[in-house]
């Protein structure tokens, strides 16, 4: 019989985690803190943005695999393995906030105490080296009065998933990481793991835990070198993208994730490397090459304002349009979105915002009421004396020479390598 599972927390990585299961036949328990979350979940709306997540929460639920509650006593009832894939977020200082880690496991080690069946909690948030030891495992033997491996086990299990194709990464990952408190936890977490026929590495807790920074942590720097490359393209005239193409042809570097452009965001790599630079610290070593990553990614992120500022003069009362909010494509997430650093800036100089985007448009809203947003990238362009392009969604690439005459004054920038020149003349992208 397959295992029954309960996934802990609602978000990008809870609900893929719980509907992907699903969708490989697993019963699964999704458990969230807001009855009325829960109860449009339950009707089969994601409340996310995540392509194709909605169709699949439909079919799951229909299918009687998936269902979402607030009751977690229910869920760990009713099931033999705990995902716990709460949220992790930076605190003002850059540290990691386990907070929410720390009371799920708190919470599962309650449910868990007359529970006769072994159970395993699985940790999937993204957490700091050493808190599955130090912060889960303590959590939760306080509350069940059990011992960790020889009435529950543990394993730390990190999510690679991007968002804006979250739900197939989650069911067609590159690797699996286990990390394992003890074999049997590990023989367990592999048996889920084998249909999805991807190769399995197990290791222990810690190292599990540092492989998910130091994934993150590689891919933030190599944009940031593409960044500071492209930065010294951009004085030589040259186009990065055609450097990179080049450099990516050495087999031993690979030509992915060279997105030179403005900067990276998301609820990932910005909290990610600040919590590693934040916990390498705490044990006494001072990361630079890792805080140089985040500095030259905050410059790179308001870089387009000076440029425009080196066309237009004076940004005051220069209507500037924003194409894309989003941090990428594909999703609604505006976590750490380059957008609003840029929004900030442009504040600052006395610029009148016009936005568009096709999916963020009430998130940032949020954030910045007081912008003029638009229901399409044209009604964005009308009239201004400037066009920025942010996130690189599909939409923009169709843009054509009529939408771009519709500007006052065709000063026309990009963040994201997203124009086609043999369709669109006389723009500037930030490193080309
Ligand atoms: P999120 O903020 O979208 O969702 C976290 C959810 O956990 C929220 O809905 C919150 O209400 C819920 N929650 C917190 N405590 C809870 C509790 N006690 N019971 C029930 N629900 C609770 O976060 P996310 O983007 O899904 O990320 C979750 C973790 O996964 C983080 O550690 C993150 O770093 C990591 N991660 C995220 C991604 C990504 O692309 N978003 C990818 C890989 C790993």
């Amino acid at each position: 019989m397959k295992s029954a599972m309960c996934v802990i927390g609602t978000g990008y990585v809870g609900l893929c985690t719980g509907v992907g299961f699903a969708e490989k036949g697993f019963k699964v328990i999704c458990v969230g803190r807001t009855k009325e979350k829960i109860e449009r979940i339950n009707k089969g709306d994601p409340i996310i943005y995540e392509p194709v997540l909605e169709d699949s929460l439909k079919k799951v639920i229909k299918n009687g695999l998936f269902q979402a509650t607030i009751d977690l006593k229910y869920a760990i009832e009713n099931s033999n393995i705990s995902f716990i894939c709460v949220g992790t977020p930076s605190k003002h200082d850059g540290s990691i906030d386990l907070g929410d880690i720390r009371k799920a496991a708190e919470d599962i080690g309650k449910f868990m105490k007359t529970k006769k069946d072994y159970h395993i909690v699985v940790v999937k948030s993204t957490v700091v080296p050493e808190t599955t030891d130090k912060i889960v495992i303590p959590s939760l033997e306080k509350t069940s009065g059990k011992k960790t491996g020889r009435d529950f086990g543990v394993c730390m299990n990190p999510e690679f998933l991007r968002e804006g194709m979250a739900l197939k990464d989650f069911l067609e990952p590159d690797r699996i990481v286990i990390g394992e408190y003890n074999k049997k936890s590990g023989d367990i977490l592999e048996n889920i793991y084998k249909i999805f026929n991807a190769p399995i590495l197990r290791t222990n807790l810690k190292v599990a835990e540092t492989i998910k920074y130091a994934n993150n942590a590689f891919l933030a720097t190599k944009i940031s070198f593409a960044n500071e490359i492209g930065n010294i393209c951009k004085k030589l005239g040259i186009d990065t993208y055609d450097v990179f193409r080049g450099v990516g042809m050495d087999h031993r570097i690979s030509p992915h994730f060279f997105n030179a452009g403005a900067g990276w965001g998301g609820s990932c790599f910005p909290k990610d490397v600040s919590a590693l630079i934040a916990k390498s610290k705490e044990l006494g070593y001072e990361p630079k090459l890792l805080e140089e990553v985040r500095e030259l990614n905050k410059r790179q992120k308001v870089r387009i304002v000076e440029q425009l500022e080196s066309k237009l003069g004076s940004l005051k009362d220069k209507k500037i349009a924003l194409l894309g909010l989003s941090f990428k494509p594909n999703t609604d997430d505006i976590r750490e979105a380059s957008s609003i650093a840029i929004i900030e800036a442009l504040k600052r100089k006395g610029a009148a915002i016009i936005a568009y985007d096709p999916q963020a448009i009430e998130n940032m809203k949020q954030l910045f009421p007081d912008l003029i947003y638009t229901k399409t990238a044209q009604e964005a362009l009308k009239g201004v004396d400037a066009s920025v392009i942010i996130t690189e969604w599909e939409e923009f690439k169709q843009l054509n020479e009529n939408d771009f005459g519709l500007m006052k004054n065709r000063l026309i920038f990009e963040g994201r390598k997203v124009l086609d020149p043999n369709q669109i003349k006389d723009f500037e992208g930030i490193c080309w």
